[in-house]
């Protein structure tokens, strides 16, 4: 007979800290961890074969990690038939095992996902278990932190929020209080792109070869998801806390000191360039982001890098991502249900589940989320995300393709980038105007235009850019609405100066364009 636990830990496959104060909180002799592997989060939206072996493999480790530490863990495989599973959503699982397991007492760390979230605590309420719910100790700034930080503001700006941590926390900042360098951010020297000879020789990321029980899940994903979208091939992500130490020290060596000045540029075949790539690390939890901002601020320390990177890769770690973090909490549930674009029901574009499309751009960094399940921030934002905006995606449709390709995508993180920032879904909340431009801004960060058979100076005509085509269009559709944000004043100002007739022309291409799309062709 199974021993009924004291307490019964419900962890989740994105909180995988062995050290977290949930886990150290618990007396192996008494207590025990559950965990199960659902069906139900991986064929929601159909996940990147990747992104499903990253999950798996890291909560297997995880679960050994702990068991050699002399805990009970709980642990439902996946196998390779649907028949033998044991239910298809968490909640049916845990419901099975309250009943056979009677804990004492459930307790879970905060789910990032507000419908996992809602969904355990239903299953444990049926099942008449009162649920405990701990703060994610994960984030440096909790929610309480955040709420006072944000009520009463008249703006809320991610660079208020970011020197407001930076003080508080004494990042980057001299012992007299002012910040390191006597600037709080150093944009200006960040802008560069590689010029015509391209980055050079790139640092490779680190590869992490599959051991047996990674291997296991590899096999299992080709067997039980062979059709599910992009590649399991040279898998080598990190998939243990100690893995990730070693991204990261390899990242602080060899790459942070470029972050900086080519944080914006594109190349062709080119996924990382110099950033870090330990967004999912970070999410899965195998990574602190204190050690993270930590290493880099000691690269600043010892001479390895130098401020302007420095300080742009801190920004992103305790600037945007505990700011995003943030809002999706003090946002949720209506944040999910924001359009404010008024887009219809327009779900992605066929090629960004193949990456089949004469655009160089979009074409390469499709090839790369395929491949890796990841992109940096400007293919998501300047590439992808800009074309979903300019095409009127809907933006929650926009962020369900998102959770199912990337593998650094979790609700509280994916959903306030896609559609608040990238798609300008939350009317202002994330970014204080759309991030909407033409094939000339791609043309300026990177080559992918000279490789093109369109031409980012072409709004109309057979080699018209559709980002050009669809940026007037987008402009001269949502002309009202963004008429009244004061910093589209200059974009606004470019659209009056065109012809009636040119627009004209250029609304005309665009329907033909956007008919095209809906209806599933190649463009
Ligand atoms: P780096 O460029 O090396 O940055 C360092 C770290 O900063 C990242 O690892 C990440 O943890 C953090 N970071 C940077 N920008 C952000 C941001 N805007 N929000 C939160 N954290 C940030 N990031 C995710 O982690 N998960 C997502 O699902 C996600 N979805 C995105 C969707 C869109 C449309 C856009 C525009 C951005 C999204 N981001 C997301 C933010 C950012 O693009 C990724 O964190 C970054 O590209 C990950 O690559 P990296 O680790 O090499 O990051
Ligand atoms: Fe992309 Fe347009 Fe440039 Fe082609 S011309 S690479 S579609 S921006």
């Amino acid at each position: 007979m199974v021993k009924s636990p004291r307490t019964l830990l419900i962890v989740l496959g994105d909180q995988l800290d062995p050290r977290s104060p949930a886990i150290e909180a618990l007396d192996p002799s008494h207590d025990a961890v559950w965990m199960a592997e659902v069906a139900e989060e991986i064929e929601l939206v159909p996940s990147h074969k990747r992104r499903i072996a990253l999950f798996l493999a890291a909560m297997r480790h995880h679960r050994d990690l702990l068991r050699a530490r002399g805990f009970t863990v709980h642990y439902h495989e996946l196998g390779p038939n649907v028949a033998d599973d044991r239910g298809g959503s968490f909640a049916e699982v845990l419901a099975d095992d309250l009943t056979a397991l009677a804990p004492q007492h459930l307790a879970m760390t905060r789910a990032g996902d507000w419908r996992v979230q809602q969904a355990l605590e239903q299953a444990a309420a049926s099942a008449d278990h009162d649920l405990e719910v701990l703060e994610d100790a994960h984030f440096i700034c909790s929610r309480t932190e955040f709420r006072k930080w944000i009520e009463g503001r008249r703006r809320i700006l991610l660079e208020d929020f970011y020197r407001w941590m930076r003080k508080r926390e004494g990042v980057l900042m001299t012992p007299g209080g002012k910040p390191v360098g006597g600037a709080w951010n150093f944009d200006a020297d960040n802008r560069e792109s590689f010029g015509a000879e391209g980055p050079g020789a790139l640092p490779s990321v680190p590869h992490f070869e599959p051991d047996t029980t990674t291997s296991a899940v590899l096999d299992l994903v080709e067997t039980r998801w062979p059709d599910y979208p992009g590649s399991l091939d040279d898998f080598g992500e990190p998939v243990t806390p100690a893995q990730a130490e070693a991204a990261l020290h390899a990242f602080i060596t060899e790459r942070l000191p470029r972050f900086g000045t080519v944080q914006d540029a594109l190349w062709p075949d080119q996924q990382e360039l110099f950033h870090s790539r330990l967004s999912a690390a970070l999410n899965l939890k195998l990574l602190d982001p204190r050690t993270v901002i930590a290493a880099a601020e000691a690269a600043l320390q010892s001479g390895h890098a130098p401020l302007n990177a420095v300080e742009g890769f801190i920004r992103q770690v305790l600037g945007w991502r505990e700011f995003v973090r943030g809002l999706y909490e003090h946002f949720m549930p209506e944040y999910a249900d924001l359009n404010a674009l008024e887009c219809d029901d327009v779900d992605v574009p066929r090629f960004f589940w193949d990456a089949d499309t004469d655009m160089a751009c979009v074409a390469d960094a499709m090839r790369g989320v395929l491949r890796l399940g990841y992109a940096h921030h400007i293919q998501r934002l300047m590439v992808l995300g800009l074309f979903a905006q300019l095409a009127g995606v809907h933006p929650y449709r926009f962020h369900q393709w998102h959770m199912a390709l990337y593998l650094d995508a979790v609700d509280w993180v994916s959903l306030p980038n896609t559609l608040g920032m990238s798609q300008f879904g939350d009317g202002g909340i994330m970014g204080s105007k759309p991030y909407c431009a033409s094939g000339r801004y791609i043309d300026r960060q990177g080559p992918h235009c000279r490789q093109c058979r369109y031409d980012p100076a072409l709004a109309t005509g057979p080699r018209a850019c559709p980002f050009t085509t669809l940026y007037w269009d987008f402009l001269a559709r949502h002309r009202e609405r963004l008429g009244k944000i004061h910093r589209m004043a200059f974009q606004l100002r470019n659209l009056e100066r065109k012809r009636p007739d040119e627009l004209a022309a250029i609304r005309d291409h665009a329907d033909s364009l956007l008919m095209q799309l809906r209806a599933g062709q190649r463009v």
